[in-house]
């Protein structure tokens, strides 16, 4: 019988946030349009996500240009997203190198989605942006997310029930963030909060980082902030 070595096992506060984690974004993987968003949080999404997210058309023979630079899009966002947990996952398997490897490609993953996004002259102004980002995540709070989580009931999947009823309250959290950097920009002036994200549910927060998540009640992690 082979020898399996194992080191010994004990439970660390990483240890439990990556288990975490890991849990929960296995189950948010389930959707892909969640998996694109979390990968495009850093450019403009709103309606650009929101027409991504249609299902692929059943003649596609017949797809405009437009539509096919959409699905591209989509797709970049998605690989790019699924390289960034695979060079976690190397990183778990003690292999930097190829952790670097994914990360570096989804880097260029990354680059394709901008470039699509430009040649559809997509990107429009802050204001814009900033509207049709706070209408998507409220559409996504409002009417996707809880029509997913009641399916993920009724069809006895407690584990992801519960994963997007955290995005829920997560996403309405963020329409209203979003407003808050609209009336920022019509009063003239900018965001200067601090702002953090909670590494488990991923909801963004604006002020000092708290005690708790209000979302998932995650306590004692170092929620993330981004220069
Ligand atoms: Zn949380």
């Amino acid at each position: 019988m082979a020898e399996v070595k194992s080191a010994p096992q004990t439970l660390t506060d990483a240890d439990s946030l990556e288990s975490s984690r890991r849990t929960f974004l296995t189950s948010v993987l389930g959707v892909p349009a969640l998996a694109a968003m979390a990968y495009a949080a850093s450019g403009p999404i709103g309606s650009l996500m929101a027409q991504t997210t249609q299902p692929a058309s059943s003649q596609p023979a017949e797809k405009s240009l437009a539509q096919e630079l959409k699905d591209d899009f989509a797709e970049e966002c998605q690989v790019g997203y699924s390289y960034r947990v695979f060079a976690q996952q190397a990183m778990r398997d003690k292999r930097p190198g190829i952790a670097r490897l994914f990360r570096t490609l989804a880097e260029a993953e990354r680059v394709h989605a901008d470039l699509l996004l430009l040649v559809r002259e997509a990107v429009k102004d802050t204001a814009a942006n900033l509207q049709a980002s706070a209408d998507y995540e409220h559409y996504l709070a409002s009417e996707v997310l809880p029509k997913h989580s009641a399916q993920a009931e009724q069809t006895d999947h407690p584990s992801e029930a519960s994963a997007l009823r955290k995005l829920t309250g997560a996403s309405e959290i963020h329409s209203n963030v979003l407003k808050q950097g609209l009336a920022a920009l019509h009063a003239g002036k900018d965001m200067e909060t601090q702002m953090s994200v909670c590494p488990v549910c991923g909801t963004l927060m604006l002020g000092a980082a708290p005690d708790s998540c209000p979302v998932c009640a995650s306590r004692k992690v170092t929620f993330l902030t981004v220069e």
